[in-house]
């Protein structure tokens, strides 16, 4: 009996030893199992931290980014504000230097420009630029020119009414088709974003007698008293650079023409077309020019005050 007492008691303590040897190897596993989350938990609240800094950094740089974009634009403004004032001083000074060359009593000179835009008028442009002068172009309508009238009056020049079709079987029958055909340049001009002129030239000067076969012996007149009285000025020319005399004269002969012209006046309104095609035209300019300004003339453009100084009629 003592013996399986004693054998019941040694397999029981057996089992229990077991038991807590498992139990032992579980809590010890847990603790490990414990220490790895720890682990994973501090590194994860690292990364979290580290991405936070990140964020942080990225919004300090995107403000700062902003403050300098803010600053950019605000000198953009004073710059363009600059260049805007800059302008209006030059065109001031352009306009005292010329009247101060008319109070003199020096030499002026008015080139001015028919028929246009072309791709004539382009070079034209770019011989004024070059020679630093202004100039008057009296255009019609020609859309597909559009930039031209555009650099024209962006390059400082001046732009007159020449009527929208040229056409003289349409323009001089009566008061009503000028008129019409005036106004639909001048339409044209505003719808381009270049205002309306206050000068014309008459197709073929204030006293063409072509006129005469569509609207009567007197429709000059009567167109010429009109215009005054609608708030146009209009000017017609004293030196004919004889560039109209034929479709395409020589160079040689139109140099000739405004030079021989000029002699002796001290005021001059030079005529030359920019249409198709007057090539020459552009060809014989730059020594025009450089011979005017070696004579001493200055160049002028046309206004509605300078529109009186040459009338036919
Ligand atoms: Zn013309």
């Amino acid at each position: 009996m003592a013996l399986i007492i004693s054998c019941f008691t040694s397999m029981a303590s057996s089992i229990l030893y077991n038991r807590w040897i498992s139990l032992e190897k579980s809590s010890q596993e847990l603790v490990k199992r414990n220490e790895e989350l720890d682990t994973k938990d501090k590194s994860l609240t690292d990364k979290i931290d580290n991405l936070n800094k990140k964020d942080e950094d990225l919004k300090l740089k995107e403000n700062e980014l902003n403050d300098k974009e803010s600053k950019l634009n605000q000198k953009e403004d004073e710059l363009i504000e600059r260049e805007n004032k800059l302008k209006i001083k030059e065109e001031e000074l352009e306009r005292k230097l010329s009247e101060i060359s008319c109070g003199n009593g020096s030499k002026i000179i008015y080139l001015t420009f028919d028929d246009g835009p072309s791709e004539n008028t382009s070079e034209v442009l770019d011989i004024l630029a070059k020679n630093n002068i202004k100039a008057t172009f009296f255009v019609n309508g020609h859309p597909e020119y559009e930039n031209t009238y555009l650099r024209i009056v962006n390059e400082g020049h001046k732009i007159g009414n020449h009527t929208y079709s040229h056409d003289y079987s349409q323009i001089y029958t009566c008061v009503n088709s000028f008129n019409n055909d005036i106004v639909a340049l001048n339409n044209y001009l505003e719808s381009i974003g270049v205002g309306a002129p206050n000068i014309i030239r008459f197709p073929g000067g204030s006293n063409n007698t072509v006129s005469n076969q569509y609207g009567g012996a007197n429709i000059m007149a009567v167109l010429t008293g009109e215009a005054v009285s609608n708030g146009y000025g209009y000017i017609d020319w004293n030196v004919s650079s004889g560039d109209a005399d034929k479709v395409t004269n020589d160079k040689d002969t139109i140099v000739k023409n405004v030079l021989e012209g000029c002699k002796n006046k001290d005021k001059a309104v030079v005529l030359f077309h920019d249409s198709k095609p007057k090539t020459t035209t552009v060809e014989a300019l730059p020594e025009i020019i450089k011979e005017l300004k070696r004579e001493g003339y200055v160049f002028g453009t046309i206004d509605k005050e300078t529109s009186t100084l040459f009338r036919f009629m």
